[in-house]
């Protein structure tokens, strides 16, 4: 008999998500769950309501395929109200089951197999298996610590005639790192001078502390060659709604469209009515999202470095990536494993977020998106847990 391999080599190449994984290990042994970043509070009642509200008022079948005409219009109006973008709401638009598939649909749009597709290290898990699913090859650059910066000349040296994208998670996950004004224009001259598209992930745009967060399509000439994945799950703290979107030059928006409606057809088409509301909510309710995760983020930080974990304050999105060794001679995952089994909180593994596990081994990443009272007891069992480490 002839044997054939019953899984594909691409699905060999990478395993199951370590972030979902941590999640079902801190179901099973009852631990807080600091390691997959969705909120335990929830969504703006209106929001809430405006869900319920568009199921009984009957939009109960598909939206047009790349998303609810009232959503695109409400994206294409955010857009330009907050950051003076021209968008053709039905040109340019395609909304999607999260900004997880949004990014996989636009890497299939843009990428062939053979391309070279650059993404810095740390990064979020998914575009290590996206690029691959594409058939694309990842070059990583590293961000350097502690402050986590772009090292231009480890960027410059990964451009080459094969490089069709470069993707760029602003605000960071998960280093938290805000990406500057400057950082953002050396990547936009590389990209003109080598002619490589840039997709962005700006999922936590408005969850930023010390430094605005900036668009690269905002930079000038950026937006031809920018595609713009962003939406609700982080922003109106619906992340089980699944409702993304790509916002991209036309003849990309037509690929992304295509891969799109063949992935999913659609996302829900009532939480899509819903979200278009969602976006006419006052600035003060984004003012509020980000002073409420500020407030965390530094009782977070203070607390864990009262531990002994060192790390680097977070500039923006929910995470605080940290060092170990402080705190136990254990790797990352032998840590985090310990921790959730014995100190009731899980965490992620520092090696996820690296292309080779070897990087990550002395870090773990915490999350910081749960009420104060579960970060407050999250706090006290790490005090109560690390000093029984064994090791
Ligand atoms: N973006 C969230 C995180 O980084 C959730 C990711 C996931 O479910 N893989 O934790």
């Amino acid at each position: 008999m002839v044997g054939k391999a019953r899984v594909s080599r691409k699905v060999q190449q990478f395993t199951e998500s370590v972030i979902r994984e941590m999640t079902r290990l801190a179901q099973q042994y009852g631990a807080i769950n600091l390691a997959q970043g969705f909120p335990d509070f929830e969504p703006p009642e209106s929001v809430q309501e405006a869900a319920c509200r568009a199921i009984r008022d009957g939009y109960n079948q598909y939206a047009v395929t790349w998303g609810a005409p009232r959503l695109r219009q409400a994206i294409a109006d955010r857009y330009r109200q907050v950051y003076g973008l021209d968008i053709d709401p039905d040109r340019q638009v395609v909304v999607a089951c999260g900004a997880t598939e949004c990014m996989m649909a636009t890497m299939l749009a843009v990428v062939d197999p053979g391309d070279e597709v650059i993404v810095f290290e740390p990064f979020y898990e998914n575009y290590g298996p996206d690029g691959i699913l594409c058939g694309a090859t990842p070059r990583y650059v590293p961000l350097v610590e502690p402050d986590w910066r772009i090292d231009l000349d480890a960027l410059r040296r990964a451009f080459s005639s094969k490089t069709k994208a470069l993707v760029l998670n602003t605000p960071n996950n998960p280093t938290g790192r805000v990406f500057r004004r400057d950082e953002l224009e050396a990547i936009a001259e590389l990209c003109n001078e080598w002619d490589v598209l840039v997709l962005t992930d700006e999922i936590y745009e408005y969850i930023t502390y010390d430094a605005p967060h900036v668009p690269m399509a905002t930079l000038p000439g950026m937006a031809d060659r920018t595609v713009t994945i962003s939406g609700a799950s982080k922003t109106y703290s619906v992340t089980g709604w699944r409702v993304g979107w790509a916002v991209a030059p036309s003849d990309i928006a037509d690929g992304i469209k295509k891969a799109h409606d063949f992935l999913t057809v659609g996302a829900p088409h009532p939480l899509q009515e819903a979200i278009a509301e969602a976006l006419r909510l006052p600035e003060d309710y984004y003012r509020g999202l980000a002073a409420m995760y500020r407030r965390k983020r530094d009782r977070m930080v203070a607390g864990l470095r009262e531990l002994g974990f060192r790390l680097t304050t977070p500039e923006g999105a929910y995470y605080i990536m940290s060092d170990i060794r402080d705190v136990t001679a254990m790797d990352d995952v032998a840590f985090a494993r310990w921790l959730v089994q014995y100190g009731g909180v899980a965490v992620v593994p520092g090696s996820s977020f690296y292309a080779n596990p070897a990087d990550g081994r002395t870090k773990v990443r915490f999350n910081f998106c749960k009420q104060d009272e579960t970060l407050e007891e999250a706090l006290r069992r790490l005090q109560a847990s690390l000093p029984r480490i064994p090791y």
